[in-house]
């Protein structure tokens, strides 16, 4: 043991990945986490009569997600990752239109768009495959860049109402370096884990205690002040400690809340970060609702003001279509999915009224649907689920090392020019316990 301690606030991928390579370098950790159990985000829950757990918000990995897989590997625990290759769908002229059936060369050349448009649409989508060259992409916007390269054809009618869905009004001001990592990383094989994503992130829980390290739940962090002999004092509930090194996975605008004593300059980059919310519902049903086998159906948003668009939610994800539902009683497990401003209705509304609204479409995709079918439902709700990158990102990202010494913060929001993920969570947290390592080695 090196006697140092480092605390980290959050037992999501990132909060665990960095108290596991912390704790086997020697150090002294504590995790504190708010909530009841780990997991954060990517958490998931088990309902009565189910062997597998459910994410609150779907998820999945990409068979090239190398850092939360290389994890796993690290774990002994490979032969638990499942890699189907589900069926992925748009909304297009009224009907289910398969994105990669029987390949993605042949679901294109079948999209309902002129020839002409299907070539623009075809080159640019092979340059985003190809190209690794990102960086100036994040000086145009998506709109611009693809409207410039894709044409307007096929960007009005495939992507502009997905990016609508995706960043409400602030779709338009969303740099191309996204949209390039979305198409970038994507592949046809979607990961998980055999009992679902909660199950890897107890079992790196796991090992992150056998490693000695102590991982308190139900513990709220109120505040982390810097002690002027050295080192942070964390307070929480069950009172207050010392710290050599502090890591907070908290969204950027939680820790300007927990650390009045952040720089001026600091503290304002990270109030200066945009997040969209997300709200989903989870219904069990008895009977299958996509029975063309769609696991992903993306349907569009024609205008930034959900009341006004056909649909009021961006991504229908029938769970049971990806994997058994013989690991869930027999239930058919259908998301209800969309991104909103934290301030949006959405959040207000009673879980009944949530429900109300989002069931009320689902007739559109199966004529037979009925509310008979529903055993039961669950609503999820959180305020910072999807950072938003606007023109020159880059410039405005906030350090992962504070301008507080021995103060650290590693969230979502940085992992750009990646979409947020449990790969880039893993990947960050393992780098900035690096950086902890190293900094308190040459102190
Ligand atoms: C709708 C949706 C769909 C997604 N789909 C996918 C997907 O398909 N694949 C994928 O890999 N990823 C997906 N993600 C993203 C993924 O969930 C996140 O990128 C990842 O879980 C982030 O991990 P994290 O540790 O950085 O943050 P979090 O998971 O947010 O963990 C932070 C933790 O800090 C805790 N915390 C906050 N404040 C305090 C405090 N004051 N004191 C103590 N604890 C505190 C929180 O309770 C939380 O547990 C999705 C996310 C959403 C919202």
């Amino acid at each position: 043991m090196t006697g140092q301690r480092i605390a980290i606030i959050g037992a999501g991928a990132a909060g665990l990945a960095a108290g596991y390579d912390l704790a086997r370098a020697g150090f002294e950790v504590v995790i504190y986490e708010a909530g009841a159990e780990v997991g954060g985000l990517a958490a998931g829950f088990k309902d009565s009569g189910w062997d597998w757990t459910l994410e609150k918000f779907y998820h999945h990995w990409f068979a090239n997600d190398d850092a939360v897989l290389g994890l796993i590997d690290e774990l002994g625990a490979s032969d638990r990752v499942l890699l189907p290759r589900p069926i992925t769908s748009l909304w297009l002229n009224g009907r289910i239109f398969q994105m990669d059936r029987p390949n993605i060369v042949l679901a294109n050349l079948r999209l309902p768009i002129s020839w002409p448009a299907k070539v623009r649409y075809g080159l640019a989508g092979l340059y985003l495959k190809l190209t690794k060259n990102w960086q100036p992409m994040e000086r145009v916007t998506a709109d611009a860049w693809l409207r410039k390269y894709m044409g307007d054809e096929a960007y009005e009618k495939l992507w502009r109402s997905l990016l609508i869905g995706k960043f409400g009004h602030h779709y338009d001001k969303v740099n191309m370096a996204w949209f390039w990592a979305r198409v970038y990383k994507r592949t046809p094989r979607l990961g998980t884990f055999e009992g679902g994503f909660q199950a890897f992130l107890e079992l790196l829980a796991d090992r992150v205690r056998e490693q000695g390290a102590q991982i308190h739940l139900n513990a709220p962090v109120e505040c982390v002040a810097p002690v002027e002999t050295g080192g942070l004092d964390v307070h929480s509930g069950a009172g207050a400690a010392h710290f050599d090194a502090v890591i907070s996975t908290s969204s950027p605008q939680i820790m300007q809340r927990l650390v009045p004593d952040l720089p001026e300059a600091y503290s304002q980059q990270l109030g200066a970060l945009k997040s969209m919310g997300a709200v989903v519902v989870i219904l069990a049903l008895k009977q299958q609702l996509l029975t063309d086998g769609t696991y992903w159906l993306s349907l569009p948003s024609e205008h930034p003001d959900k009341s006004q668009s056909k649909f009021p939610f961006l991504a229908l994800v029938e769970h049971t279509n990806y994997m058994d539902r013989a690991h869930y009683g027999g239930d058919h497990l259908v998301y209800c999915g969309d991104y909103v401003p934290p301030d949006h209705e959405y959040f207000s509304l009673s879980e009944d009224e949530l429900v109300d609204r989002f069931v009320s479409v689902l007739g559109t995709f199966n004529p037979a649907f009925s509310r008979d079918w529903i055993r039961t439902r669950w609503v999820f709700r959180v305020r910072y689920a999807q950072p938003v990158p606007f023109v020159n990102q880059s410039a405005a990202l906030p350090d992962l090392r504070t301008p507080l010494a021995g103060l650290y913060l590693a969230s979502m929001s940085q992992v750009y020019p990646w979409d947020r993920g449990t790969n880039y969570a893993v990947e960050m947290g393992r780098k900035v316990a690096r950086m902890v390592v190293d900094d308190l080695r040459t102190k």
